[in-house]
């Protein structure tokens, strides 16, 4: 849920020492089926501030992944393994360009992005997994908000023996589409409406799919503390989108971290931010 920002940006190796000690793990991504065409990855070694949920839906026609976490550990192979079908068309929705939703955007050959999100997916601000140069404010941000204090590196592990953190940087990946509120992503045998919902990025989209009132927030809205006073982000454009999503009828909502939730605690979490902001 991290914002870009250009003082994060970083081009100085590492030290070796902080990573050396690191385990090596056999699997980055643990995979969860949410139903019998849904799955979401995530990144148990990514620090949770980062670590993103990926979704992935299975359609008739086509296969459509959203967001595609901090591309620390290639994703294609993941998801492919868990498509019946390999050769379907295969369409990426990044919710919003923050480095924890494009990592590995550019694995993928159709990328869909809001418009005001296209120039940060095609020229990512860059990042660096070495936290030390993430100032103060931020980290006390981070912190007030709920997090655990960030470790030296934004990973606890190595995905394999020879990964060098300090090779990380996010790789352009200018989208192939744009998609706007209104617009319905159809996979043949299962639809849903994009939602602009801005207030934690200016662009970002959430996916609603009506036929089982389920909200893929994003980072709009998810079971922990949400971000709202960063660089790009607005109380008053959020204060909308949470009136917006406290009105949906929904039964699931998915968000771009953390666990699933029903109606009842997403009208909790709104209406805790809704009287923050009031
Ligand atoms: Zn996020
Ligand atoms: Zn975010």
């Amino acid at each position: 849920m991290i914002f870009s920002a250009a003082c994060l940006a970083r081009t100085n190796a590492l030290g070796k020492h902080h990573f050396m000690e690191l385990p090596v793990v056999k699997h980055w991504y643990r995979t969860e089926s949410l139903d019998a065409r849904t799955f979401v990855l995530t990144e148990p070694h990514v620090h949770p501030i980062f670590s993103a949920n990926i979704f992935l839906i299975l359609g008739r026609d086509a296969d459509l992944v959203i967001d595609s976490g901090m591309g620390v550990a290639p994703l294609r192979p993941e998801i492919d393994a868990l498509r019946a079908d390999a050769e379907k068309p295969l369409i990426l929705l990044s919710t919003h360009t923050h480095v924890d939703h494009i990592g590995a955007a550019h694995e993928f050959d159709t990328r869909l992005v809001h418009p005001l999100e296209a120039d940060e997916l095609a020229n990512p601000t860059p990042y660096s997994l070495d936290t030390s140069g993430i100032p103060d404010a931020f980290r006390k941000l981070f912190l007030d908000a709920g997090y655990p204090p960030l470790w030296p590196l934004l990973i606890d592990a190595l995905p394999a023996p020879d990964y060098d953190p300090s090779s990380y940087h996010l790789k352009g990946a200018p989208a192939t589409k744009l998609v706007d509120e209104g617009d319905m992503i159809d996979l043949g045998d299962w639809a849903a409406e994009v939602l602009h919902l801005p207030g934690h990025s200016p662009g970002q989209v959430g996916l609603w799919h009506h036929e089982t009132a389920t909200l893929f927030g994003a980072d709009a809205i998810y079971d922990g503390p949400l971000l709202y006073d960063g660089p790009g982000m607005s109380v008053a454009d959020y204060t909308v989108t949470l009136e917006r999503i406290r009105a949906l009828p929904v039964k699931t909502v998915y968000g771009g971290h953390d666990p699933a939730f029903g109606p009842d605690r997403c009208r909790e979490i709104c209406d805790h931010y809704l009287a923050l902001w009031a």
